[in-house]
């Protein structure tokens, strides 16, 4: 069975034709409703490219292909591609130095694609409903694979750093009856602006949280008039409570034990990943995936963002820019709700 089994996907990443899952995407799941570039509506076709249409925006005069700006944009090997996203959707996220061998790739492409995976998870704009849980996390602040820093595997773990709130950095874990969300907040003291930045707008219909007795979340509930009810005092009783926070504890373990720490730069895109693979929603060929064609500016633009959220969301300064480059990374269309952080 297991001959068979490795046998098939090898048969499909050597040849040249595209698979008929490949197929399926570009014919029947990836719609084209605007110009990725310029996000006007009015396009039309212009020739076909390999098995799929080329179109021609009559605003801005570019062209682009239904998969321009998706998570596909960009990969050579597309196959071989949705195979490593699907592994990641079936099996979990094993190490690179696993995927990389698995899949016969070079590490580099194993990060690359593994993160614009990851980036590739549908934001939620909805608003919470009844019964609102909230909760903060924290972890150090991890600058793990950036070159230039001595020691920056291990700066986030320096004991040193463990009592200074400076380098904490928060996740605000929140979930009502139908859906959670985890979003990276800041690095340092958490306060209530955070609070109000990341979830606000999301909590008109709300009236009462539970949460942890902490300034933050007290000032948060005092500033919009809502009744707070002490987290630790309910977990005992409250069986909802108890799941909410086992999850956001096996959250931690994931990232501290199994991953061995996650970069700051990139834990938010894991925090989507976390509650996606626990609650069966993540699937990256989904059409609510592939409708975004954002994914590509957001993925080469990301350093770019990571240096504004450290600007304005903590109190360390940025330095030791990655080198890398991608052209054409700054002519998408991209709108600010759309942002991962
Ligand atoms: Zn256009």
């Amino acid at each position: 069975m297991w001959v068979f089994y490795i046998f098939v996907p090898n048969f499909n990443f050597m040849s040249n034709n595209p698979s008929k899952e490949l197929l399926n995407i570009y014919q029947k799941v990836i719609k084209v409703r605007h110009c990725p570039w310029c996000g006007s509506e009015e396009f039309v076709k212009h020739g076909k490219y390999k098995y799929t249409y080329r179109y021609k925006c009559k605003s801005c005069r570019r062209t682009f292909l239904p998969s321009t700006g998706t998570s596909l944009h960009y990969i050579h090997k597309k196959d071989l591609f949705i195979s490593y996203a699907k592994f990641i959707q079936r099996e979990g996220m094993a190490s690179l130095k696993k995927m990389c061998k698995r899949f016969e790739i070079a590490p580099l492409t194993a990060f690359d694609w593994r993160h614009k995976i990851l980036m590739s998870i549908p934001l939620n704009d909805k608003n919470f409903l009844s019964e609102l849980f909230m909760q903060d996390l924290w972890f150090l602040f991890n600058q793990k694979g950036r070159k230039g820093i001595p020691n920056s595997r291990t700066t986030g773990n320096d004991p040193i750093f463990l009592c200074d709130d400076k380098y904490k950095t928060r996740i605000l874990s929140v979930k009502d009856n139908v859906r959670g969300e985890m979003k990276l907040s800041n690095v340092g003291g958490l306060k209530k602006e955070h609070l109000q930045r990341l979830f606000e707008k999301k909590m008109k219909q709300i009236k009462i949280i539970t949460c942890p007795d902490i300034d933050c979340f007290k000032d948060f509930a005092k500033k919009r008039n809502t009744k707070i009810i002490d987290f630790e005092s309910k977990i005992k009783i409250d069986s909802k409570i108890r799941s909410f926070n086992i999850q956001n504890q096996l959250f931690k373990i994931w990232i501290n034990k199994s991953l061995k720490g996650v970069a700051t730069k990139y834990i938010a895109m894991y925090c989507n990943y976390f509650l996606g693979f626990i609650t069966h929603s993540f699937k990256p060929f989904a059409q609510s995936y592939l409708l975004q064609k954002n994914i590509w500016p957001f993925y080469t633009l990301v350093e770019e963002f990571y240096a504004a959220f450290v600007t304005k969301y903590t109190s360390l300064e940025y330095a030791f820019p990655t080198k890398r480059k991608w052209k054409t990374s700054k002519f998408y269309y991209l709108k600010e709700w759309q942002f991962r952080y």
